[in-house]
């Protein structure tokens, strides 16, 4: 394409993101000549110095997108911080003056290399990781881990535990019986995966060489509040953070093993984030193909293989804006707020509204609900849908309605939203 002879320094003149961009392939000899002009506000011209060898501070590229934006309630791929996407959108061309952009780097060149290890040096902060954990960036999804733990960590014979607290659970456990002997200790089943059982009546098999636990079901949107210690053989606790990860403080040292799919809290989909205790690392089944076994994975930093640059570049960027909001802690605290005001308004519909979940494990992040005239959720979903408020239908197999409202959806989309429930209430009560 004749587009990309433009000389050093490179420029581009770019427009906010709207709905008329004007990215269109056949406009991109346009950009040759184009000047760098100041970041500005929507919908008119503003231009992204490309050619600057230094980061510049996540919170000062901020645009006001409002508008231009919908609040996406969608439970993953789900919604990036705007902040994050500006500041991806303005190093997308040349990022920080290596003349090209993230996309067409060497996973094995020294500006890639700093991507990764700042984000990985970026997640330790954030959930303090100790030393003897490693940290590695995947591909395959959450799902792929489900073979991949007891093929590292089991040999096929041995017993494992699993807590069911949730179709994704389930799924993990159905998986599992490919590579070991699991067992389900207690499932939610009957019950529609509504409860998380009292810890102490959990009977655990002494010789099981893990426990697993999804601390999130993000289809039933019950959340494990703390955590079962691991009465096993090994001490073990396993963990799929995939809907929860870095949505709040964590205590990594009580887990062997957590594993999270970026999609929902801290990227894009197409790479998976576990953190592995060091000792667990080095014992796969023989049969492991060399993409699922860990030793493989740690030995090489995780470039074994062309990883998802893009996806670990995002994932940087997110863990960057996550420190600078003071951590998790503060990104708890947010949570907590826009999760109160959704389940309060709930609670306080006088049953119009019923999030069916026990109050005690209700989820930060996912809040699945329903209208007491079920009649009225397609039209609930659809009126939503109009007032910029998407992907709030809940999943096909508990029907109802889903909010997910991960670290990214701003407290002014769940306030919104609210508003717009209420609102819906007093039309049809
Ligand atoms: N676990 C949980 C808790 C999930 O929410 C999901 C995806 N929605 C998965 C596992 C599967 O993840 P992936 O699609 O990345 O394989």
């Amino acid at each position: 394409m004749a587009a990309t002879t433009s000389s050093s320094p490179h420029s581009l003149f770019l427009q906010t993101p709207n709905r008329n961009h004007p990215f269109k392939a056949n406009n991109f000899s346009s950009f040759t000549n184009l000047k760098i002009k100041t970041f500005s506000t929507r919908r008119t011209p503003m231009s992204i110095t490309c050619a600057s060898t230094a980061a510049a501070p996540i919170q000062t590229q901020i645009q006001n997108q409002e508008g231009d934006r919908v609040f996406n309630f969608a439970a993953g791929p789900a919604t990036l911080p705007e902040k994050v996407l500006a500041k991806a959108q303005s190093e997308l061309y040349n990022w920080r003056g290596s003349g090209m952009s993230v996309m067409e780097m060497s996973h094995r060149g020294k500006e890639f290399k700093s991507i990764i290890e700042k984000a990985e040096s970026d997640l330790r902060t954030l959930l303090n990781i100790p030393q003897e954990y490693s940290v590695l960036f995947l591909q395959g999804g959450a799902t792929t881990q489900f073979a991949a733990i007891p093929l590292n960590v089991c040999r096929p014979e041995d017993p494992v535990d699993f807590l069911v607290t949730g179709s994704w659970g389930d799924k993990a456990y159905k998986e599992a019986q490919k590579y070991c002997n699991p067992k389900v200790i207690w499932s939610g089943k009957t019950e529609k995966y509504t409860k998380i059982p009292s810890f102490e009546d959990l009977k655990q098999n002494p010789d099981a060489k893990f426990l697993h636990i999804c601390a999130n079901e993000t289809i039933h949107g019950v959340e494990f509040k703390n955590y079962p210690t691991p009465n096993n053989a090994t001490g073990l606790l396993i963990a799929d953070m995939s809907s929860n990860f870095c949505s709040k403080p964590v205590d990594v040292s009580k887990f062997g093993i957590i594993y999270a799919g970026a999609q929902k809290n801290v990227g894009p989909s197409g790479v998976t984030i576990v953190i592995v205790r060091k000792d667990l690392i080095g014992h796969a089944q023989e049969s492991t193909p060399v993409m699922l076994d860990y030793k493989i994975h740690d030995e090489n930093n995780s470039l074994y293989n062309t990883p998802p640059c893009y996806c670990i570049y995002m994932c940087g960027l997110v863990f960057d804006y996550l420190l600078e909001l003071g951590g998790l802690e503060e990104v708890e605290r947010m949570n907590k707020k826009k999760a109160d005001l959704l389940y309060n308004a709930i609670d306080g519909s006088n049953g119009f509204y019923r999030c069916p979940v026990e109050k005690s494990v209700r989820s930060l992040m996912n809040v699945p609900f329903t209208l007491e005239k079920s009649e009225l959720e397609a039209e609930f979903v659809k009126e939503a849908a109009k007032e910029q408020m998407v992907q709030l239908k809940g999943h096909r197999s508990v029907g109802g309605m889903r909010a997910s409202i991960y670290n990214a959806m701003p407290l002014a989309g769940v306030e919104k939203l609210v508003a717009f429930m209420k609102d819906f209430q007093a039309k049809h009560a």
